[in-house]
């Protein structure tokens, strides 16, 4: 074994393995470059910790499970006007996430409710954010099976693991008694300590009819509207001007 496989199998089992893999490479940049003992000991550094950074954040976004790559980018203003870019640009430094308050995009189906909270989802991942994204069907299946295996506490401990999570699609479908309940430990488990964005089609003053205005459907809303940031997005569906004009 040469000096150089060796040293890189050291750094292998420093658990270095950016420094490993690229030894070589980053030897004859110093080499090319004159580098002072100090800054190749920073370029060793930073290399490491770049490599390190980027798997971390490369895994929160496979983890997140986006259903679709949304830009925020890409969101066109001129046809969504009932949203502003400033409106949306004040929710990038993500002090919504670091206050533990939510978000709720209310409108029509098309006008861009899912497309904002992936572009968010993916602005917060950038930044370093733990998302994951659910539509509210998956969540209460997901719930309802955990609470049938006696795990419910347990697997929203894990969901609380996540910076923010997001639940698209409320209020679409009806839930059984149990769902809601199931929904109202997770709104509980969340309030003042995670944030969540929402996605719905009702209007606040449809939640109780929507919630069988039952004792366990009040307080879930109370909660999510207590810091919150509301968004009621109206106008025509994108979807349907796509088929129109395009
Ligand atoms: P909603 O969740 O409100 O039903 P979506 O966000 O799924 O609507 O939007 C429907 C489709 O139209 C998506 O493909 C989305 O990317 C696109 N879309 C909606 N509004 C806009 C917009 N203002 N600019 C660009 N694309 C948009
Ligand atoms: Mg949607």
């Amino acid at each position: 074994m040469s000096r150089l496989e060796h040293a890189s199998a050291r750094y292998r089992s420093l658990r270095c393995s950016a420094i490993a893999a690229e030894l070589p490479e980053l030897l004859a940049q110093a080499e090319d470059n004159a580098l002072s003992y100090l800054a190749f000991a920073e370029l060793l550094a930073e290399r490491e910790h770049h490599a390190r950074e980027h798997k971390r954040l490369t895994a929160n976004h496979r983890r997140a499970r986006l259903p679709a790559d949304k830009r925020l980018e890409a969101f066109d203003y001129r046809h969504q006007s009932t949203i502003t870019k400033r409106q949306v640009n004040a929710l990038l430094d993500f002090g919504f996430i670091d206050n533990r308050e939510n978000l709720v995009f209310i409108g029509p189906p098309g006008v861009g409710k899912t497309h904002l909270a992936i572009g968010l989802a993916n602005r917060a991942l950038a930044a370093g954010y733990k998302v994951l994204f659910r539509s509210a069907l998956e969540l209460v299946e997901e719930l309802e099976l955990a609470e049938m295996k006696g795990e419910l506490k347990k697997h929203i401990a894990q969901l609380t693991r996540f910076d923010l999570l997001i639940i698209d699609e409320l209020g679409y479908l009806p839930m059984s008694r149990q769902a809601r309940y199931n929904l109202f430990q997770l709104v509980h488990s969340f309030y003042e300590y995670r944030s969540l964005i929402l996605t719905t089609n009702k209007d606040f003053t449809d939640w109780g009819e929507f919630f069988h205005n039952d004792n366990v459907a009040v307080p879930i809303i109370d909660r999510v509207i207590h810091h919150s940031h509301i968004y009621v997005l109206g106008g025509e569906s994108y979807r349907l001007k796509q088929k129109t004009t395009g």
